[in-house]
């Protein structure tokens, strides 16, 4: 049971990637830190389950880009980054014709399904969006006019409208130009054809986040899993938090994982406009099934799913991004649908979803059959908030995210960069300095 008659300086609710930030942060500075997790474990939507093998499945797909360096300084500074591994994959797309490479300037010259000029008209478009552009001009356009302008319909029609859909479903058509400009823009550029390197942790995303649990808890940071805050109120000056086990941590600031979270706990503290401006966020759920599989489907580690036949965003072959040695062999491929959850998709059940990802990979890669897939070591994984819906506006972008001595580590913080664990670390650090100041 979690009490402590000593407030705390800070008390962060959620052990995700934001919240570890904050906490090493906190700790740098010498203060009495707790941070209370609703999970048995942290790590959030990074988190991983165990499946028997020497390293665990991710419950939701993860990997590190080049440029993600506030995750790689994050991880040195924890002395962790030598269990960062580099691997060299290939990309493309999955259409109604077959799956293509397009992971580079040559690759797109190969490419069967646009003419000489969309292919030039595509290397213009992404000539662009490696120039430094200014995000909040871009948000005034949607990420269709911006694309279809440069591309072509040909080009938005055939790749980005399927992937914009599967992504943002009915929000396809006003996400903002500023958000695709931003993805673009921090890939590597390779115009070799050899492909990209990203980044993994050796043990799986959950294995560095128990790492950083580890040393962070080591340097004196109290950790309090499987407990829900579920109120706060001030009294004397201190916060008081409410716990799901009848517990209380008292608390000097608040650091608060999660905008769902903010709205329900920060009642007292949100002004009334900031709350409206909340509730308004629109965000897409995710359900994610890795199946375990006895052969490989394909050489390709991420294949954008621009085919009419299913909406899963795309097929992600784990097992081609680290060796599948690490899982007694198997092959291990993700599936990914985002969706909204009061959807009958999102509720189906973990054994219709199963079934539905295997007809799909059986469909589209008939050398696959079902008994080659290991069903009891697949895994189905939900959660509700995990992509912000950015929808362009004539307005520049704004989060409000301090309030006196709470301050809201979200998602939706995050701009023009896409949501991700690099940014996470960002954001835990900036935000607790800018609560501390
Ligand atoms: C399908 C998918 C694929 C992704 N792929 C990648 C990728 O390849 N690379 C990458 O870097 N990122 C990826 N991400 C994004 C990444 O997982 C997130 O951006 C990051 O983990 C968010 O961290 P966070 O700490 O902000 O929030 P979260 O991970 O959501 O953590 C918040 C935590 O707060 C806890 N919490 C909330 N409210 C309370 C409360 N009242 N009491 C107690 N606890 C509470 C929750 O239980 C949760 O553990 C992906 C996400 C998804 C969904």
């Amino acid at each position: 049971m979690a009490v402590a008659n000593t407030p705390f300086d800070l008390v962060v609710i959620g052990g995700g990637f934001a919240g570890l930030a904050a906490a090493h942060e906190a700790l740098k500075n010498g203060k009495a830190v707790c941070v209370v997790e609703a999970r048995l474990r942290a790590g959030g939507l990074a988190s991983g389950t165990e499946i028997g093998s020497d390293w665990s499945v991710d419950n939701f797909y993860h990997h590190w880009f080049e440029s993600d360096s506030h995750i790689f300084d994050f991880l040195s500074e924890l002395n962790l980054e030598k269990n960062i591994v580099k691997c060299e994959v290939e990309t493309g797309v999955l259409t109604d014709s077959g799956c293509f490479k397009l992971d580079s300037a040559s690759a797109l010259f190969k490419f069967p399904l646009f003419g000489i000029i969309s292919k030039f008209r595509f290397l213009l478009f992404l000539a662009i969006c490696w120039l430094p552009l200014n995000p909040h001009f871009l948000h005034r356009i949607t990420a269709k006019n911006f694309i279809s302008f440069v591309c072509g319909r040909k080009v938005y029609d055939v790749l980005w409208a399927p992937l914009l859909r599967s992504k943002f479903e009915k929000y396809a058509e006003e996400i903002s130009a500023a958000w695709i400009y931003k993805k673009i823009n921090l890939r590597s550029r390779n115009s070799s054809g050899k492909g990209e390197s990203l980044y993994y942790y050796a043990g799986g995303f959950q294995k560095c986040v128990d790492d950083v649990v580890d040393f962070v808890r080591s340097k004196g940071c109290n950790f309090e899993f499987g407990i829900n805050v579920l109120d706060v109120v001030k009294e004397n000056k201190f916060f008081h938090l409410k716990c799901s086990d009848g517990s209380e941590i008292i608390s000097n600031k608040i650091l608060v994982s999660s905008r769902r979270s903010a709205l329900t706990l920060m009642k007292d503290w949100l002004p009334n406009d900031v709350r409206q401006k909340y509730s308004e966020f629109k965000s897409m759920a995710n359900v994610c099934v890795a199946l375990t599989l006895e052969a490989p489907i394909s050489k390709f580690y991420w294949l954008s799913n621009c085919s009419s036949s299913s909406d899963w965003v795309a097929v992600i072959e784990h097992t081609n991004l680290v060796s599948r040695e690490h899982y007694d062999g198997r092959h291990i491929v993700y599936l990914s649908r985002y969706i909204s959850p009061n959807s009958d998709f999102y509720n189906l059940s973990n054994g219709d979803l199963i079934e539905n990802a295997v007809s799909f990979i059986t469909n589209h890669f008939p050398h696959i059959s079902q008994n080659q897939v290991t069903l009891e070591k697949c895994i189905v994984n939900r959660a509700i908030e995990t992509q912000p819906v950015i929808s362009s506006s004539k307005y520049r972008y704004f989060f409000p995210y301090m309030f006196e001595d709470w301050g809201v580590l979200s998602m939706e913080q995050i701009f023009p960069e896409d949501r991700g664990t690099n940014y996470a670390v960002r954001e835990g650090k900036k935000v607790y300095h800018e609560l501390m100041a």
